[in-house]
């Protein structure tokens, strides 16, 4: 590729995303003036360790630091939220009064942890979410002095993790889930069952169709008790929110970027495009924050929560900033995902969400070791695969070729029988926890409807109930 461009660029989002772009840039040849704009006061870290080995006590929160593997001679502005962006003047406005001046500018502003709605009971003493790397030190800090239960509301893949931790540690750990099982956003309900079976295997007091409603402190404003709606009053000193993540998108309101709460929206280029929906052409985006049309799905732009993602996309945006348009390349991506819970390795592919029908194709469930192929209107659009790593490209292939589902594999491991089941998803917003990746609906200004939702709309509340009465 041939580099002409040699003005200055700007990144918003000093992590992974951020900081794998600025390495694409300066490995592409740009030269020009390159600066991170981070809010965290932090070099790039990585946070899958967070929930798993930094909050088990295996490796030191600072040994996440992410490797940079060159020199990107750029200047570092960390430690300065970004709260505004004129695009007449090109200036990112920072929240000390400070404007930063752009030719291009790449978003990768990623998400947060979604609070406890209550906000003073959020604050209480002993009530933690799991995003940065100075929340993992301090709940580790807090799971170290052996509290006597800990409660995690939501069982998606973070809370999944960190029950897992909990019962590492030998620590009485309940976790509470407003649908049916564990992950049933992410993977549906028929993988939820296995999840299921696996934590409370591993002694975990799980409560499915159940939610807390309320969250109690004593005199000294240290949390002491959980109201459950499952009518138990659960003595507690640890909670931990794990409810999913919130799009880092405030500071680009009002800016005329085509922003709303599920993320920017972009081309398959990366190039965001404009409230009015006409792309931009020195504007990109990347990672957790971006929306994409993903050619394999029906151009349905895409909002995925991914390592895997953040890393790719940034490099696609990366070369789209400096190249000539008809050098473009599409981000083609397809998700994958990995998880390390109660001893088991969980991997996905694809979009599990879009599925209607499950079916095991290798391995067995009672064995521990399958995988799960999920298909949607005939075809293969995702697998899973539990303590079977290997097998992962093999089904992104098939996902890549539109196969047939349900696949006639002829494998040795191949159950005699296919059992195909419907993949069970609880409906938008019964979840606890968000599905990690999604399709967000069809373009860039379309007043959205998917399954119910609303561009705008806030996600369920967690403390009002849903679904049958535990028995
Ligand atoms: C606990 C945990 C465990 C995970 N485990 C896995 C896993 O096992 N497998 C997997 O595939 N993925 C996992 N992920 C997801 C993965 O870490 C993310 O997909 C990845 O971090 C996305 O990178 P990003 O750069 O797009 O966004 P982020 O990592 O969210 O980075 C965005 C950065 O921008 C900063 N920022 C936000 N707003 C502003 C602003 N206005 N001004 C300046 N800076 C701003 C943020 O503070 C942050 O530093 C996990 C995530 C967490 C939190």
């Amino acid at each position: 590729m041939h580099n002409s461009f040699n003005g200055s660029v700007v990144i918003v989002g000093a992590s992974l995303a951020g900081l794998r772009a600025a390495e694409g840039l300066r490995e592409a040849g740009f030269t020009g003036p390159l600066t991170l704009i981070g809010d965290e006061p932090y070099p790039p870290y990585d946070r899958p360790p967070l929930s798993k080995t930094v909050l088990a006590g295996r490796m030191p929160a600072d040994h996440t630091y992410l490797p940079q593997v060159r020199d990107i001679n750029a200047e570092w502005l960390l430690g300065k939220p970004a709260t505004g962006l004129n695009l007449a003047q090109r200036i990112v406005e920072l929240e000390d009064g400070r404007t930063v001046p752009f030719d291009r500018l790449l978003i990768t502003t990623g998400t947060r942890a979604r609070p406890w709605p209550d906000v003073t009971q959020a604050a209480i003493d002993g009530v933690y979410t799991i995003r940065t790397l100075e929340d993992s030190a301090r709940l580790r800090g807090r799971l170290a002095a052996h509290p006597r239960r800990v409660l995690v509301i939501g069982a998606g893949f973070t809370g999944s993790e960190v029950a897992s931790v909990c019962r590492e540690l030998d620590l009485p750990v309940t976790v509470t889930e407003r649908s049916t099982a564990p992950m049933a956003s992410a993977l549906g309900g028929a993988a939820g069952l296995v999840t299921a079976h696996m934590q409370r295997n591993h002694g975990v007091d799980l409560r499915c169709n159940t939610t807390v409603m309320s969250l109690e402190a004593d005199a000294q404003g240290k949390l002491c008790y959980a109201h459950l709606s499952d009518g138990d009053l659960l003595p507690i000193d640890v909670v931990v929110v794990a409810l999913g993540a919130v799009r880092n998108v405030e500071w680009l309101y009002g800016s005329g970027l085509a922003v709303d709460a599920r993320g920017v929206v972009c081309d398959a280029s990366c190039r965001v495009f404009d409230a009015d929906g006409i792309v931009t052409d020195d504007i990109f985006v990347a990672g957790d924050v971006a929306r994409w049309p993903h050619p394999l799905f029906s151009g349905q732009l895409l909002a995925v929560e991914h390592w895997g993602n953040a890393v790719t996309q940034a490099a696609v945006a990366a070369h789209n900033m400096l190249c000539a348009p008809s050098e473009r390349r599409p981000h083609r991506h397809i998700p994958t995902f990995w998880s390390n819970q109660f001893g088991f390795n969980i991997k996905s592919v694809g979009l599990p969400t879009i599925a209607d029908e499950v079916v095991v194709t290798q391995g067995s469930v009672a064995e521990q070791r399958f995988v799960a192929t999920y298909g949607q209107q005939g075809r293969i659009v995702a697998a899973i695969a539990v303590n079977m790593p290997r097998w992962l490209d093999f089904y992104t292939d098939l996902i890549e070729k539109k196969a047939v589902f349900p696949p006639v594999l002829n494998a040795p491991d191949s159950p005699a029988v296919l059992h195909v089941m419907p993949a069970g998803f609880p409906a938008h917003g019964q979840a606890t926890h968000s599905p990690v990746v999604e399709v967000t609906g069809p373009g860039p200004s379309t007043p959205v409807s998917v399954n119910g939702a609303t561009s705008e709309s806030a996600p369920a509340d967690p403390r009002v109930p849903v679904g049958p009465a535990p028995l």
